[in-house]
């Protein structure tokens, strides 16, 4: 049961009354090897860590069940993206960006870009002109450079995909993780940027590197090499930008214990590719999440699977419905107090099209 010292009336994380998002994580495949990303062995030559990795993914049928058009119609947004895949490494993602698209839903896709045939991206990219979605392409470097991150993709690929994808007139926007190795191109890949259309060039400043000034890795041919951040003032070279795209659903969630909830403010939930539902990407999987289940007796593999029950319900659940707002009344949750009351994310610099 939870903790009942804290006089705090309950608040709820998810309100049935207002459009819902949902970030949803296609698949935990990926064609890439980002030596910072949670799922990459990166002193292995970069391949997947197979303690992290189950080669899961969501499908068409799931969507169809779970995001059926009573669903879609309380739904505003959905993002997908993930912390394991690259959602368009998922065998079924055009057609679910179809499916969800068909039926009023705005669509955020985050991706490296660098699977499929342009054909492919030029079906994707009608689907998104005609529903408003949205493409965040993440592309650090240009020609050889941007694999020294983003791992085994190939950039004339990745362009020819863009390409393909920005001639149907589909809003895209290319993000640019900035390192020390990559910050000599910055303006030149903002110029490019805007010479193929898109619509924004989002420089990211990561706090990958919070904890250690270096990282090193070794690439798939061997070879060792080491990520520094960035010395250049992105202001100087971009000139200036907002910090971030401003959400139109968002409202101010309430405050409790220092903690304003990103999910609470957008009302949006966040679903793995083993299709459970958490609060939020930093919460899934989590210890404290885990916790906070065990202590509202729900067992996320039977109560949170999106396969077994209707969205509706499992938003209405705990730890949603309370416990999450009893917790951060009693700032008992270190997740929630570094992300959403010290605000420690990632800083983007967003720059229009010039
Ligand atoms: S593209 Fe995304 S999912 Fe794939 S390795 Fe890189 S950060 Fe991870
Ligand atoms: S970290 Fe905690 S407070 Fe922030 S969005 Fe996730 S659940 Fe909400």
């Amino acid at each position: 049961m939870p903790d009942a010292s804290h006089e705090i009336a309950p608040v709820a994380m998810f309100d049935a009354a207002r459009p819902w998002q949902f970030h949803v994580e296609l698949t935990d495949k990926c064609n890439a090897g980002c030596p910072m990303c949670p799922r990459t062995d990166h002193m292995n030559g970069c391949v997947a860590d197979r303690s992290k990795v189950f080669n899961v993914e969501l499908t068409l049928e799931d969507f169809r069940r779970s995001f059926d058009d009573e669903t879609c119609a309380r739904t505003s947004d959905v993002i997908l993206s993930g912390a394991y895949g690259d959602p368009i490494a998922a065998s079924q993602c055009l057609e679910i960006v179809e499916h969800l698209t068909a039926r009023g839903v705005r669509v955020a896709m985050s991706t490296n870009g660098g699977l499929r045939r342009p054909d492919w991206w030029r079906r994707l990219g009608e689907a998104f002109r005609a529903s408003g979605s949205r493409l965040e392409l993440h592309v650090d470097g240009l020609r050889e450079v941007n694999a020294l991150y983003r791992v085994n993709t190939r950039f004339e690929r990745i362009m020819a995909n863009a390409e393909a994808f920005l001639a149907t007139g589909a809003e895209a926007e290319w993000h640019f993780i900035l390192f020390r190795h990559n910050e000599h191109q910055l303006a030149e890949a903002r110029a490019l940027a805007d010479r193929m259309g898109f619509r924004a060039f989002v420089a990211i400043d990561s706090i990958r590197f919070s904890k250690s000034p270096s990282f090193d890795y070794v690439l798939p041919t061997g070879e060792r090499r080491t990520l520094e951040p960035p010395t250049l003032r992105v202001d100087e070279t971009l000139g200036p930008g907002k910090a971030d795209r401003e959400d139109a659903n968002a409202v101010a969630p309430p405050r409790i214990g220092g903690v304003s909830c990103k999910s609470a403010a957008v009302n949006r939930a966040y679903v793995s590719a083993h299709g459970i539902v958490s609060a939020c990407c930093w919460m899934t999987g989590s210890d404290e999440e885990a916790a906070l289940n065990a202590s509202a007796g729900v067992d996320p593999d039977e109560r949170h699977d999106l396969h077994k029950r209707p969205l509706a319900e499992i938003l209405a659940d705990e730890p949603f419905a309370s416990i999450y707002a009893e917790r951060w009344g009693a700032c008992a949750l270190e997740t929630c107090l570094r992300k959403c009351a010290e605000d420690r994310r990632n800083i983007r610099h967003r720059v229009e099209r010039g």
